[in-house]
């Protein structure tokens, strides 16, 4: 099976500034979507650092016979660590950007992070940039948002639906460049043949329900046309925040220039 994929990131209909960024290299596996607070000449610098940090770092980690800059993970294969330690050197180097930069101390970003090797996909994520599959049975949200409404949910005071038009559903519990302890979450599983893997900015997921985005992707056979489809639906539906999507699946689709 060869691996495809497409992205693409958009400034929506709404801001003036796309504080968003991506990262495509096919050729380690590696797909990124940031997702920069902090507003202009500050999100967009955190979400920039993030996604050039941790193709750095994968880049520099193909090799096994490395010194370990941060501690060795034993719970999490060696996937799973180049993604995390990725994480947090992204999170040191936002700290350290705004050490010299003070005035951008509000900036900070979220990540959604995947490394693809064959048919295992490693995923690691802080904040609520998500990751989907989806197949042709159904869509599935594979990350869990690290934000205040998913808590809610998650301990049984929220529902779902609730969540998603909560005044509080932009509010998030982490996210890098915050200067605090960070739990980065990581995840292992296994790609079918039909899955396809989305990475998402919240303004896709927040402006696009899970349904929808399910039926569009299914409905496209070139994974660019799918993404593009998402991105103009995003929009359609108000575009009221940066929209960034990458898919990622098994087939034919040329891969897309890396934005
Ligand atoms: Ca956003």
């Amino acid at each position: 099976m060869r691996l495809v994929s497409a992205g693409l990131t958009d400034v929506g209909c709404v801001r003036k500034h796309n504080e968003d960024s991506l990262r495509m290299e096919a050729e380690l596996g590696l797909f990124v979507v940031a997702d920069g607070l902090g507003g202009h000449a500050a999100g967009e610098v955190a979400s920039k650092i993030v996604v050039d940090r941790v193709a750095q770092f994968v880049q520099q980690t193909v090799e096994k016979d490395r010194t370990w800059p941060l501690e060795y993970d034993v719970s999490l294969n060696y996937d799973g660590n180049r993604l995390k330690v990725a994480l947090l050197l992204s999170d040191q180097a936002i700290v350290e950007d705004i050490r010299k930069n003070p005035e951008r101390e509000t900036m900070g970003s979220t990540v959604v992070a995947c490394l693809v090797q064959g048919n295992r996909a490693t995923l690691a994520h802080v904040g609520d940039s998500r990751a989907y599959i989806l197949n042709p049975e159904g869509i599935r949200q594979v990350t869990k948002d690290h934000s205040w409404v998913a808590e809610q949910v998650t301990h049984g005071i929220l529902t779902p639906a609730e969540a998603r038009v909560h005044p509080f559903r932009n509010v998030i519990t982490q996210a890098l460049g915050n200067g605090g302890d960070l739990d980065v979450s990581v995840q292992e599983f296994e790609l079918q043949e039909l899955d396809r893997l989305l990475l998402c900015s919240d303004g896709l997921s927040g402006m696009v329900t899970d349904t929808e985005i399910w039926s569009m992707t299914m409905a496209e056979k070139s994974l660019q046309d799918a993404v593009n489809q998402l991105i103009a639906k995003a929009r359609e539906n108000g575009g009221e925040d940066n929209i960034t999507a990458i898919l990622i699946g098994f087939g034919s689709d040329e891969v897309s220039p890396s934005a």
